[in-house]
């Protein structure tokens, strides 16, 4: 007998048929006499509606009710397929975050999961019943309700498995499994059998949104190979896992993409230490990340800081920034919204120089201007015109070799 820990999507939870059909596979793992812990998403689109209301209701909503808003979506799928189960004559029972409880930090609607108590798990499934638990949600130390960013409940179920010591754990979704870009921008896309933790990190950070960064950080600190696969089929999926010898023999493993940021540059700053970090250490006061950064040359001792956040963030990351300019005589403070970051990964580059050339000239010869750029030792990205992403994805795709055209 195996703990078996599955996580369903939004999407294969978005209608009352798509419920059942969960159901129905839920069943059949545990009719095959597996224990079962399912963490499940909210019905898709249900986390953007409650997200705009915040935003309807306040130009700033604040945080400890936001969390409380958005993780009511979970609560909706939690009961409704914990019924299913039991009008199908299954012992289930469905548990909101702090009720297990799952543990986090206090950082309201970016928390990090410290700690799950397996206590109530363990009981039930003891007692033959299969637990729908609520992704996406934890309980900080002073009992308030914590969530754990966009596509969180990937984390919750990787956190799971991890603190369940679990044999499996299988992550169901729309596609089926992790490709070698956005199969839903790009027809040519490979589904990839294989992929290593950091490459999967990199893939992730960088916009393939199929996993939340933090499940495959858990998966990585833990060892927890993770499967991701399809709730429509029984294909195999992508198992993310340590890195071995195969994995290394290919330069470039994926596209990623990611519209969800906005630069923000602050312009004609007296070039002087201790600019950067008067202009970025009130933004990580609030709690809010900055990605990519660039400080160009000086002019006549004047420079231009910038620097991209999520959208998300954006607006009170410019609220912070207009203040902290006014301190330090900056000009002006511009925004740009219509930006995406693309970026090319794979854990080959380690050994193999020019990616980034090869990148760069690709580009160049379809017209698309780079604005920023950053690299590891397994990725570079660029930041170009929103308008162009799925160009160069595609372009990128095709020049190395991914569509298994010639490079
Ligand atoms: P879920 O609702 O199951 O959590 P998500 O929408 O969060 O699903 O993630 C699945 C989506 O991720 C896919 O529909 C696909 O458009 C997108 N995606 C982006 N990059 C990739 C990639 N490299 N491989 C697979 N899917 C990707
Ligand atoms: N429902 C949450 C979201 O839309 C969590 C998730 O889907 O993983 O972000
Ligand atoms: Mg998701």
């Amino acid at each position: 007998m195996a703990l078996v820990v599955q996580k369903y999507g939004g999407s294969s939870m978005g209608t009352i048929e798509r419920i059942r059909n969960v159901a129905k596979r839920v069943a059949k793992t545990y009719d095959a006499g597996n224990d079962m812990v399912v963490v499940v998403s909210a019905m898709s689109g249900e986390t953007n509606k409650l997200v705009a209301l915040a935003n309807d209701i306040s130009e700033f909503p604040d945080n400890r009710e936001y969390d409380v808003l958005v993780a009511s979506g979970e609560q909706v799928s939690i009961a409704l397929l914990a019924m299913c189960l039991k009008s199908m004559g299954y012992k289930a029972k469905s548990y909101h975050g702090w009720q297990i409880p799952i543990i986090t930090d206090n950082a309201f609607s970016k928390a990090r999961i410290e700690k799950i108590d397996d206590t109530k798990i363990r009981a039930d499934i003891k007692d033959g019943t299969i637990l729908v638990v609520a992704g996406f949600q934890g309980v900080d130390s002073d009992g308030n309700v914590t969530t754990l960013g966009r596509g969180g409940s990937d984390t919750s179920a990787v956190a799971m498995a991890a603190a369940l010591k679990a044999d499996v754990c299988e992550i169901y979704t729309d596609v089926d499994g992790v490709y070698t870009t956005d199969p839903n921008i790009c027809e040519d896309a490979k589904k990839i059998e294989k992929v290593s933790y950091d490459e999967m990190l990199e893939l992730a950070s960088l916009g393939a949104k199929v996993l939340q960064i933090r499940s495959v950080e858990f998966a990585k600190k833990y060892n927890v190979d993770v499967h991701v696969r399809s709730s429509f089929n029984d294909n195999p999926g992508t198992m993310v896992t340590k890195e071995d010898k195969d994995m290394e023999a290919v330069l470039v493993s994926g596209i990623a993409y990611d519209k969800n940021e906005a630069k923000i540059a602050v312009m004609q700053v007296p070039d002087k230490p201790g600019i950067a970090a008067k202009i970025l250490s009130p933004l990580s006061e609030a709690n809010i990340s900055v990605d990519m950064i660039v400080q160009n040359v000086s002019a006549a001792d004047l420079t231009d800081f910038t620097f991209t956040v999520t959208k998300a963030d954006f607006k009170k990351a410019l609220a912070i920034t207009r203040e902290a300019a006014k301190g330090i005589d900056a000009k002006e403070v511009v925004t740009d919204e219509n930006i995406s970051k693309v970026s090319v990964v794979g854990v080959g580059m380690r050994s193999h120089a020019g990616v980034a050339t090869r990148m760069f000239q690709a580009l160049a010869k379809e017209g698309i201007n780079i604005q920023m750029i950053s690299t590891s030792e397994i990725k570079v990205s660029v930041v170009i015109d929103a308008k162009y992403t799925e160009l160069a994805v595609r372009v990128l795709h095709d020049i190395f070799g991914l569509s298994g055209k010639a490079a």
